[in-house]
């Protein structure tokens, strides 16, 4: 039997003829980097590679002094016995699906992944292959996202009732693409709509900081302001505030007085995780590809092996069984704990408090 050209080590997926980890758990020689969460972006290798579109937000993650490769998107460069390429994802900004090549033999490993539209980074392309390895975060029949647009108006009307009774709008979502995405969508939604925002738009320092990359990218964004004691003063309850999950409970929500809070995730298309949360409303957006988006995308690569990984991959592997893939379970150290969107609301494991932060 052939090799597998990518491989499950302990140090995460190695692929053997390229000597190379794709987003390694521990510190390895060199690293290619699917997108920069945490989860998938760890620092202490020797040398990275991720997509030209990522590198921005990935050096913010990893720091001034990783070095970091770039490729444009779908240029082929030659790795030991391996070409290997990047194409879009369409999960956050520079998010990369990785395609590795050995004798004439294409896998194509997906990273985290969704179909919908998103004004923050490139769209997911299906990339032709024998074996794609696929996240599965949301791989359940009851996952089904509702269109964007419709997400980022319901945000709207939200956002217009709490102004109207001079309640802040605190919305949730992870500092890093999630946070980003819901500002240039309730942004666009606007200048759809032809509707005056009801109020400023002020943003957590955590997305704040990541706020450079996403202009550089020329993503549409609208104008924000720091939130800050000044800035929620002044604001008079008629603010939308956004801020990544783990400011919720904590002092820094103090200062905007009386509030309404609200959580995007794909996880709040469940209602045990909204009532979990403990906020007031749940926006079902997600950055994961759902269930039929999963299959979507599975026969677009026309892969005859499905390799699933991160979320409830069994379900998944049984359904694909019986349609007649090879479909198997890819480990992943993180099974059951926190990724980038977890149901427990942390965010890839980063805390980001009023004392790191909002200072
Ligand atoms: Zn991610």
């Amino acid at each position: 039997m052939k090799e597998p050209l990518v491989q499950v080590t302990d140090h995460g997926l190695f692929v053997p003829a390229a000597d190379l980890y794709i987003d390694p758990w521990k510190p390895v020689d060199r690293a290619v980097i699917t997108h920069a969460h945490a989860d998938h972006a760890r620092g202490g290798s020797g040398r990275y590679l991720s997509a030209q579109a990522g590198h921005d937000v990935l050096r913010v993650r990893l720091g001034s002094t990783a070095r970091i490769d770039t490729l444009p998107w779908g240029e082929r460069i030659r790795m030991g016995s391996a070409h290997l390429s990047l194409h879009p994802a369409g999960h956050i900004l520079g998010a990369a699906q990785i395609r590795v090549e050995v004798g004439g033999e294409v896998w194509v490993v997906s990273g985290d992944y969704k179909l919908e539209s998103d004004p923050t980074c490139r769209a997911f392309e299906p990339v032709p292959c024998h074996t794609f390895i696929s996240e599965c975060t949301f791989g359940l029949p009851i996952y089904r996202w509702p269109t964007p647009r419709a997400v980022f108006g319901d945000i709207l009307t939200w956002w217009a009732g709490n102004a109207e009774r001079g309640r802040t709008s605190i919305l949730f979502g992870y500092s890093l693409g999630k946070a980003q995405r819901l500002l240039a969508g309730i942004h666009l939604e606007l200048l759809d709509q032809g509707m005056e925002a009801p109020g400023p738009i002020l943003v957590h320092g955590a997305v704040h900081r990541l706020l450079p990359p996403f202009h550089r990218a020329g993503v549409p964004l609208p104008d924000v302001l720091r939130a800050n004691r000044e800035s929620a003063r002044a604001s008079e309850g008629r603010a939308l505030v956004v801020a990544p999950p783990s400011a919720g409970g904590t002092p820094w929500i103090r200062k905007f007085g009386q509030v309404s809070t609200g959580f995007a995730s794909g996880w709040m298309r469940i209602r045990g995780h909204r009532r979990r949360r403990g906020g007031d409303r749940g926006f079902v957006l997600s950055d994961h590809v759902d269930w039929p988006g999963l299959l979507t995308a599975i026969r677009a690569t026309g892969a005859e092996r499905i390799g699933l990984t991160h979320g409830t991959t069994g379900p998944a592997v049984r359904f694909l069984r019986e349609e007649g893939w090879d479909a198997w379970n890819v480990p992943t150290r993180f099974e059951g704990e926190a990724g980038s969107e977890a149901p427990d609301g942390s965010d890839s494991g980063e805390h980001e408090t009023e004392g790191q932060e909002d200072a």
